[in-house]
């Protein structure tokens, strides 16, 4: 997409720190890093969400995800990682071409992501998982 800024990273027409690629995949240092050594795993062609993927697609992708988060973690001594992937505005996504964040992560680090867990009504649960069943063709 012309417009689209990782299509401009994988096309070299802007610059990126590149950390490791083949035909379909580009792995780059985040610009702006939670902490440093924040890398992104992208797919080379232009998808929005990873819905619009074909599923072998998605999985030739996350094939490179544990060589790529074992030398995150290596490179920076980190104790975890986070892996991240939005997909919308409304679920923090800023750049709309399907890209995984991995995060080096150290204890005590003092990061501190949002997550505010629910709780359901009786029977909502069993609702809506049979409405998400419903729709699993
Ligand atoms: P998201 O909120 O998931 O869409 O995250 C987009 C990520 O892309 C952010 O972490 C940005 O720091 C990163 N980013 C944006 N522009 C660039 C760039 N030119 N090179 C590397 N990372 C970038
Ligand atoms: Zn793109």
């Amino acid at each position: 997409m012309s417009d689209c800024i990782f299509c401009k990273i994988v096309a070299g027409e802007i610059p990126s720190y590149r950390l490791m690629e083949d035909e379909d995949m580009l792995a780059f240092m985040d610009i702006g890093p939670i902490r440093p050594g924040h890398a992104l795993l992208i797919p080379k062609k232009h998808y929005e969400r990873t819905v619009d993927m074909p599923g072998e697609e998605v999985a030739r992708l996350m094939t490179h995800l544990p060589r790529l988060a074992r030398a995150v973690v290596e490179a920076t001594g980190a104790d975890g990682y986070n892996v991240f992937q939005m997909n919308g505005a409304c679920a923090g996504q800023v750049v709309p071409h399907v890209h995984f964040h991995i995060i080096p992560r150290h204890n005590g680090d003092g990061i501190k992501f949002g997550w505010p867990a629910a709780r359901y009504g009786e029977g909502e649960m069993e609702k809506l998982g049979e409405k998400i069943r419903s729709r699993l063709l």
